[in-house]
């Protein structure tokens, strides 16, 4: 397995209490090897290493991210003169990124990554799609946007795995793209090149933007391009599922697993829109739903049938999209709410919602990453969030009913220090860099507007 640049130290922590993956534990000596992944778990160990106060649990992982979208989200709330839907908000969205070059986006993208580190993801996986300059000139180094994301991963130390988007068309049957997605487009020959020169920099899989952007006839070629993970926005939307019907006969998740080899390796976006037999389908594949429950409630994309999905045994990840929240706790409970907004019972994730929704959503961000292991276990890459015991939200709860407390209560955030591979990347609320972060991100995000 390949990670990210980034400075990785093996050493030791000892917790009086952690969640492992196979459950809570006390005093527990936590042994990190010199790649950043966990080489040891001492229990009952008389406190070697170094100790470490609070509650530790597997931090997040952050599967579907728009990096650049942090510089206006909660800026595009107006209503015009013919009403906001998905798609005026998506044209909104275009003309913001046309001043965006690599020393904005690094900017912006440190930001939000900082800010990703400090509520508890340790890492985020980039659907990236801003390639070309505004009138879809390609920069000299084809990969220059890439690296722009790769620096700024590097610079707040989150763990990042890059998914460059293939982006060929505007919609099912059109034969290029509209003016305002030139950045994103690339022929299959510039993507596989894009894709050639990350190597050795970067963990990275691929994204296909959609059926809509992607022709069927390019999807197999393209998805065999990687080993990695394979993302792809999916059903966000019903004008999407009409297009898809009125292409193919078929709605998006249907066609999709009828005519791609979808397993493990892929990661199914959304895919908000969706009956009963594709839900079925979609949790045999073995594939993963990634939702973003801010984001679609932000959009007015619609609900997830989750309760059906996770009744199936599908397996689920959480992104914050178009970063209207930075905050996973924030997503699990809109997740979990909407369920019961919708189905009048309440605990539709487990017994213990907040518990199960925070363990499974870490297990599926895994997948989505292209790791070989998912939550605080030997072998899983030493991503470890430990939770303030002091705070009001945690004060009486024990176990499971922390990770309760963590979801459904607890404003401010209870997550203290995040640890990113064997590095603490925030400790005792605070980020080493945030100030210089933020200096920057504000002068770039000052000069778009
Ligand atoms: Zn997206």
């Amino acid at each position: 397995m390949y990670t990210c640049l980034m400075s990785k130290n093996g050493g030791q922590w000892h917790f009086k209490k952690i969640l492992l993956k196979e459950g809570w534990a006390e005093n527990v000596t936590v042994e990190v090897g010199a790649g950043g992944l966990i080489s040891g778990l001492h229990r009952d160990s008389k406190g070697g290493g170094e100790k470490v106060s609070g509650i530790a649990i597997p931090a997040m992982l952050n599967a579907h991210s728009h990096a650049f979208q942090r510089a206006f989200a909660g800026l595009t709330e107006k209503r015009g003169k013919e009403g906001d839907d998905f798609w005026a908000w998506r044209q909104v969205m275009y003309r913001a990124l046309k001043a965006i070059g690599p020393d904005e986006l690094e900017a912006i993208a440190a930001q939000v990554y900082v800010e990703m580190l400090k509520s508890g993801y340790a890492g985020v996986a980039e659907f990236h799609y801003l390639h070309h300059q505004a009138d879809g000139t390609p920069y000299d180094n084809k990969a220059e946007m890439s690296e722009a994301i790769i620096r700024a991963a590097g610079a707040a130390g989150i763990d990042l795995t890059l998914v460059p988007v293939l982006y060929q068309r505007s919609d099912f049957g059109a034969d290029t793209v509209e003016p305002g997605q030139r950045p994103f487009f690339n022929t299959l020959e510039d993507f596989r090149e894009l894709l050639a020169g990350l190597k050795g920099k970067c963990r990275s899989g691929l994204a296909l933007h959609s059926l809509r952007a992607v022709p069927e006839e390019v999807l197999a070629e393209a998805a065999a391009l990687t080993e990695g993970p394979v993302h792809i926005h999916i059903a966000e939307q019903t004008r999407e599922v009409e297009a898809c019907l009125e292409a193919h006969g078929q709605r998006p998740v249907e066609w999709l697993l009828e005519n791609a080899d979808v397993d493990a390796r892929w990661n199914l976006v959304h895919a908000t829109h969706v009956m009963v037999e594709e839900v079925t389908g979609l949790a045999k594949s073995g594939a993963t739903v990634v939702l973003c429950p801010t984001t679609e409630a932000n959009l007015g994309d619609g609900i997830f049938p989750f309760e059906d999905y996770s009744g199936a045994g599908g397996r689920f990840a959480i992104g914050s999209d178009s970063q209207v929240s930075i905050d996973p706790r924030e997503e699990l409970r809109l997740l979990e709410y909407g369920q019961r907004l919708t189905s009048g019972k309440r605990a539709i994730a487990g017994v213990h919602p907040g518990a199960a929704l925070w363990t499974r959503a870490a297990a599926g961000g895994a997948a989505a990453m292209g790791y070989e292991k998912s939550q605080i276990q030997v072998g899983a890459p030493a991503h470890i969030a430990v939770l303030d015991d002091r705070s009001a939200a945690l004060i009486g709860g024990n176990c499971d009913q922390i990770l309760d407390a963590l979801v459904f209560a607890g404003q401010p955030t209870p997550v203290k220090d995040v640890m990113v591979s064997g590095t603490w990347r925030v400790r005792d609320f605070h980020h080493p860099k945030e100030t210089a972060v933020r200096a920057r991100f504000n002068k770039a995000v000052k000069e778009l507007a």
